[in-house]
């Protein structure tokens, strides 16, 4: 055995092998070692190699799920080799029956619903004239397979990004650079073959799959590198799944160009579907949550990270959402969608023969609610009424899941009764023999008083089995096929072969009810495939429908509106907020804006905690929203054409790659600075801090220059440097300020964008409040005066400060002074102790 697993373990050097051991997956060498240590696994050994124990560990079959899904999320993949013959037939043989990798999910158990779990692929080539290449993306828990083509490397990586690959396949010898920057992401890197890059190759290989003469109609010409790219993932997708693919029924090529592009410190910094608190609630995709079935959050997630900006789609959703506001119908509707399930996911598990009863059944209920949703919606010409004549009502294919199944599906396949008796004349006679044996055996018992004239009867015990009983008296009266078993006193025993065949089958009516349920239900499924298209045309458009109408009850919720789409560049918003802080906040302040290309560059100033962040996160987000077609968190919002948007918000370290703050800002800053246009939103706030301060004023004050002058784009420009509010001279730039209410000792934040700026930070208001030491405060307010005048006029006395403890016994002298114990009651001794105490505590 264990020189099979060497062999096994040989061909899959990368994965850890889980093998099956009976009612166990054991794993063996460092595969067990490092279990052991990920999952915190007892660490044993069996036998020894080389003279030396071999480690194991194993895992209980049954509960293999959940240690697979941990496994995947600190991203391992596995193999798992199974036991394939039943020990009963003779020696067990055992393969490897599916490679469970962090980018090839299609099981729920191991899928977030809200989540999709993405395969790429990239292909690279460079010659001293040209560089170009494509990427392919492949969902495999909905058969969504995309690619896209680009001679910029950062552009093809930073949709990878944007899509949540989860696992990228690279050439072996991708160039060291490359490499380096695909490394600094979160998903699993797997080298791939040379031999796996050859086009042609490839390409052949495509059109055996898609069953197609040319993939022209992909929009992919004979040369084109997607074709690499998808043939690399596709390749992969069969080594590992080892299973049909038929959901993967066609591919596009997408243009990175139809959308409102983002890169990943944007969709980072704007806290789309991940926020730095790890929180899920707070992330704009959450507003959503949660939809009437996961698919429709799904597709608003795309939508969110990949907002299109073709104005005539944006329309469209708009008037649908506007249709759904103004329905009666729908909160029937949203109940109905609800009950419906993930159907996407269930159709890609029935496409790989996965899919379980309580799927299929839970498909057929799906099925049978699409006349009452057509009914539902309206028959103008909108996004709605296609929707409503799209949906196919597929009833053969609902009739013959009901009539197979027996609802509800029992929670185990392995405990059988899942198929309906009725629905098969064996299963019949099976389950007859099971549980109605007493009818067959009065039958039969019947039949051969009948035949002998005799008063006999059968009966059986556990050490005999089934038997005829006759009177002693009467024993000699039995035809001849009567084979004797038994002589009691009063009885004799028999058997015949019609009562002994019987007897065989009821004692084996169990296991063949087992294997035809079995045999039952894989006809089932391959009955499903020819559907499979038309499935997945119902799953995407109940999708939709469901993304809609989420978006729709969200805006009706929170009294949102419907923004307005102009043809000349800019952006104005009244009265707009923040939504996610309005789910968090009870009072939250709205602000207006307006950014157009003559008033396009807002110098933003204020005290810390002013609320500049969060103001300028709001108008991106709100700009994010219009253009995935929702309602915005504004009483109105008028906006044009937007290419991109582009933030540097907040500080973070990413020591873990080697670059400090500074250096990330840095690099965010340059990425803007290359790819701002005039129709693009960026958003820069307090660039230039991690340096000393002339050199950060002097880089804020010529990448404002630049972003007015060379991009021209719309921006907000949050800064401390006051000398940045001097910059309105030139044409576009204007100053805004973060409303403060300053009465003597104690400021208040209005949280209110107020026009022209301010020329205070209030800095060491915000120390106090954070809970700085007075004493340390009030150094800096002598500082503060020291270092405002010219150094010929210093005569700021700054205070002296002693260590803390010093300043303890400088406080408790004071308390102890003149005190005489042999005076004091118990009382006073016991508050004064207690004071000193407290200031103890305070200094420690
Ligand atoms: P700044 O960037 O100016 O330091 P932030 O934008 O980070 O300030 O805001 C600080 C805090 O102020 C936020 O966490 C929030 O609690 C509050 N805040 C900001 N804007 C508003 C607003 N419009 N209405 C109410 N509270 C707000
Ligand atoms: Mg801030």
């Amino acid at each position: 055995m264990m020189q099979h697993y060497i062999n096994i373990k040989s061909e899959h050097p990368s994965s850890l092998l889980f093998y099956r051991l009976g009612d166990f997956y054991e794993l063996f060498f460092t595969d067990a070692i490092t279990i052991s240590q990920v999952l915190n696994l007892t660490l044993t050994k069996r036998g020894t190699y080389e003279d030396k124990p071999i480690p194991m560990a194993g895992i209980p079959h049954h509960c293999a799920d959940q240690y697979i899904a941990r496994l995947l999320k600190e991203g391992f993949s596995i193999a798992i080799c199974e036991q394939i013959t039943d020990a009963k037939d003779g020696p067990v043989e055992r393969a490897v029956t599916r490679i469970v990798t962090p980018g090839t999910l299609s099981d729920d158990s191991y899928l977030d619903a809200d989540q999709a779990s993405l395969l790429g692929s990239l292909f690279w080539h460079e010659t001293s004239s040209k560089a170009c290449g494509a990427i392919a993306i492949v969902e495999l828990s909905s058969g969504r397979f995309t690619v896209f083509e680009s001679d910029n490397f950062d552009l093809l990586i930073d949709e990878c990004d944007r899509s949540g690959v989860k696992e990228l396949l690279v050439h072996e010898n991708l160039s060291e650079d490359k490499f380096a920057k695909l490394k600094s992401h979160a998903w699993l890197l797997q080298k791939r073959p040379h031999w796996e890059f050859h086009k042609e190759t490839q390409r052949r290989a495509l059109l055996d799959h898609f069953s197609t003469h040319s993939l022209e109609g992909f929009g992919l010409t004979d040369s084109s590198d997607s074709i690499v790219a998808a043939g690399v993932v596709l390749h992969y997708l069969k080594i590992t799944q080892k299973k049909a693919l038929s959901h993967i029924h066609s591919l596009r090529l997408e243009n990175l160009e139809h959308c409102l592009l983002m890169d990943s410190a944007t969709r980072e910094h704007l806290e789309l579907t991940d926020s730095q608190s790890k929180d899920k609630k707070h992330t704009l995709l959450h507003l959503f949550s949660p939809s009437y079935t996961p698919m429709g959050l799904r597709l608003i997630s795309r939508w969110m990270l990949k907002p299109s900006n073709v104005l005539k789609h944006i329309r469209q959703r708009q008037n649908a959402l506007l249709a759904l506001l103004n329905s009666n119908k729908s909160d029937d509707l949203a109940s109905i969608l609800s009950s419906i399930g993930d159907v996407e996911r269930i159709v890609s598990r029935l496409a790989m023969y996965t899919a379980k009863p309580a799927d299929l059944l839970s498909l057929a209920h799906a099925l049978s609610v699409i006349p009452d949703i057509c009914s539902m919606l309206p028959h103008d010409d909108g996004l709605l009424s296609i929707i409503a004549k799209q949906l196919l009502l597929l009833t053969e294919v609902k009739e013959h899941i009901q009539k197979t199944l027996v609802d509800p599906a029992p929670s185990h396949m392995r405990d059988g009764g899942y198929i309906n008796i009725a629905s098969d004349t064996l299963l019949q006679e099976y389950w007859d023999l099971k549980y109605d044996s007493d009818h067959l055996l009065k039958t039969l018992e019947e039949k051969e008083r009948e035949a002998t004239g005799l008063n006999l009867s059968i009966h059986s015990n556990r050490v005999h089995g089934l038997y005829i009983t006759i009177s002693r008296s009467l024993a000699d009266k039995v035809p001849a096929h009567y084979k004797r078993k038994q002589t009691l006193k009063n009885e004799e025993r028999f058997s015949i072969p019609e009562l002994l065949e019987l007897e065989v089958k009821i004692n084996n009516a169990q296991e063949a009810m087992f294997d035809r349920e079995k045999i039952l239900y894989q006809d089932l499924l391959r009955h499903l495939q020819t559907y499979l298209l038309q499935l997945k045309k119902n799953a995407r458009l109940l999708a939709l429908l469901d993304a809609l109408l989420t978006m729709s009850k969200l805006g009706s919720r929170h009294g949102y509106n419907l923004p307005s789409f102009e043809d000349n560049p800019g952006i104005k918003i009244e009265e707009g907020k923040h939504p996610i802080l309005e789910m968090h906040l009870e009072h939250i302040v709205p602000n207006d804006i307006t950014l157009n290309p003559s008033l396009r560059m807002m110098v933003l100033t204020g005290p810390n905690m002013g609320g500049k962040s969060t103001f300028m996160r709001q108008t991106a987000v709100l700009t994010l929203l219009a253009y995935m077609g929702s309602f915005v968190p504004a009483a109105k919002m008028n906006i044009g054409p937007i290419d991109r948007i582009m933030t540097r918000i907040g500080a973070k370290d990413e020591i873990n790659k080697g670059r400090s703050t500074f250096m990330m800002e840095m690099i965010e800053t340059a990425y803007i600075l290359n790819h701002a246009t005039p129709t693009s939103l960026v958003l820069l706030d307090e660039i230039g801090r991690g340096t000393s301060t002339r050199d950060g004023l002097s880089i804020a004050q010529a990448t404002l220059r630049g972003l007015l002058e060379r991009n021209r784009s719309m921006t907000i420009f949050a800064t401390h440097y006051f000398e940045l509010t001097k910059m309105t001279a030139h044409e576009g730039v204007f100053n805004a300020h973060v409303g403060v209410h300053d009465d003597q000792d104690t400021i208040t934040f209005l949280h209110k964008i107020l026009n022209g700026s301010t020329d205070q930070s209030y800095g060491l208001h915000v120390a106090k409040l954070a809970g700085v030491p007075n004493v340390i405060l009030e150094l800096a307010n002598a500082y503060a005066l020291s270092n405002q005048m010219p150094d010929t006029e210093k005569t700021t006395v700054i205070p002296q400060i002693l260590p803390q403890k010093d300043r303890l016994g400088e406080k408790i002298t004071t308390l102890l002074h003149n005190r005489n114990p042999d005076e004091m009651s118990p009382i006073e001794a016991h508050s004064l102790l207690t004071k000193i105490i407290l200031l103890y505590n305070e200094q420690s």
